[in-house]
């Protein structure tokens, strides 16, 4: 008789055969094929089942299959599907208007994208047209999308492969304590140095060829880096001093992930233009968009705005919007994720600290932690070295592997396990998540001197 041998799904089957999915390589991957989801969960076709501490890419805020976002999106599905971006519709006019109602002083207009990449073409795009300049400064240790000018902006190593790329990016140092470019020994003392170095790349470029800073409000991707306070009030008066944009982006730190609907509320900062996209909607159907103060949307009064996008403001994703952000006002989310961070997370991470010797540093806000593993402590060197892979990343290998195998899907990036779960996340789920970290710990303590 034959052997038996496992029969793969047709899903499995061709997705292998046929898919290419995004920084991998399509002979070595071996993704999970998603049946189902709901909530803070999702499964495979075996029945595996995991709770997601990831929000897939920190976009599923909401959770999901959540009943009420489902159903505006079918309600939309079965009155307008798609329009033109020169028409107006409902949908996308009353998601603008939530979105300019969220958003701080004057970022009253919207312009919408399909994701965050594009979201950043545009406010680029949108701070060289109104300033009349043409450098941007972007900073290391930053993640703005895949396309040509976010990728660009982008400082990590995911820029390389994209490399050389369109001219204008200058790169700066930003904040990072635990890791300070500044030798510095405090948070305070990394905010001025940081600042000092940031004003001094101002100078050497020429202010009057800069056109916008843009920076990750929270760095997300590369580390959730939470800027010391006034480091934000910091770059708003350079800007102010120097004619400069402000861009926020805010494509994964936004939308309640920091217990705030935008992050830069969180030190009452005002930004020139707000880039956003995963949690406007949860990522139920693709968006993004650039919100942009009075003065940016003066110029485009009537001189055209040169640029656009066959799916601008698309229906179906607009009114996931604005179904999403009356979930988020309905079921106190925005609130619940600040205080789920402080009497949750952060506590039960600094415990962790003390009791892991792995554990090198814990830092976060809102649902939007960090623990970041070192092979010591004291030297502060990195479990795996920097942009480690093929077996040099196997120490943070195995740690996931071991929060998987405990049922918990873990969001691993680096030396670091981001703690990123939905906001609509239960209690109990965020305190049995933690515990299998907990335990995982034990994992990734073989690998420190401890
Ligand atoms: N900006 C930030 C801060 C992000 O985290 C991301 C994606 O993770 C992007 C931009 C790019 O967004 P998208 O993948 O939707 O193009």
């Amino acid at each position: 008789t034959d052997p038996v041998v496992p029969i793969a799904s047709a899903a499995r089957r061709n997705d292998a055969r046929h898919v290419l999915h995004p920084w991998s390589s399509h002979g070595a991957l071996r993704p999970v094929v998603v049946a189902g989801a709901d909530g803070a969960h999702f499964w495979d076709e075996d029945g595996r089942r995991w709770l997601d501490f990831s929000s897939q890419l920190v976009n599923t805020n909401v959770g999901h299959q959540h009943p009420k976002l489902i159903a505006a999106i079918k309600a939309q599905a079965d009155k307008l599907c798609t329009v033109a971006p020169y028409h107006a519709n409902e949908a996308t006019s009353e998601a603008a208007r939530l979105i300019a109602e969220l958003a701080p002083g004057d970022l009253n207009r919207v312009f919408f994208t399909n994701g965050g990449a594009e979201a950043i073409e545009n406010a680029i795009r949108m701070a060289r047209l109104h300033t009349g300049r043409h450098k941007i400064l972007a900073a290391y240790r930053s993640y703005h999308g895949a396309t040509a000018g976010a990728i660009a902006a982008t400082g990590d190593p995911r820029r390389w492969a994209s490399e050389p790329g369109p001219p204008g990016i200058v790169r700066f140092w930003g904040p990072y304590p635990y890791r300070s470019a500044f030798h510095a020994t405090d948070a305070a003392q990394e905010c001025e140095r940081a600042l000092a170095h940031l004003a001094d790349t101002i100078m050497a470029e020429g202010a009057q060829n800069v056109a916008a800073i843009l920076l990750e409000t929270v760095v997300g991707a590369n580390g959730i880096l939470v800027p010391p306070d006034g480091y934000l009030q910091g770059v708003r008066a350079l800007c102010d001093a120097h004619g400069i944009a402000m861009i926020a982006d805010e494509v994964m730190a936004g939308f309640g992930r920091c217990g705030e609907w935008f992050a830069v509320d969180r030190w009452n900062v005002v930004p020139d233009l707000i880039t956003f996209a995963k949690g406007v909607n949860s990522g139920y159907v693709p968006l993004g968009g650039v919100i942009m103060s009075d003065a940016i949307a003066a110029d485009f009064a009537t001189r055209a705005y040169p640029g656009g996008l066959t799916y601008s403001g698309h229906p179906l994703a607009c009114a996931a919007a604005v179904a999403c952000i009356g979930i988020y006002k309905e079921e106190g989310l925005i609130d619940r994720a600040r205080a789920l961070g402080e009497d949750i997370v952060g506590p039960a991470l600094q415990a962790m600290q003390a009791r892991h010797p792995s554990v090198g540093d814990v830092r976060g806000l809102g649902l939007f932690w960090a623990i970041e593993l070192v092979r010591d402590r004291d030297t502060h060197e990195p479990l795996v070295p920097f942009n480690a892979s093929g077996g040099a990343d196997a120490a943070m290998a195995e740690f996931a592997a071991a929060c998987k195998r405990r049922g918990l899907w873990p969001f691993v990036a680096g030396n670091r396990l981001h703690i990123v779960p939905p906001l609509i996340v239960g209690e109990q789920d965020l305190r049995e998540g933690l515990a299998i970290v907990d335990e995982a710990l034990d994992i990734a303590d073989r690998h420190s001197v401890g």
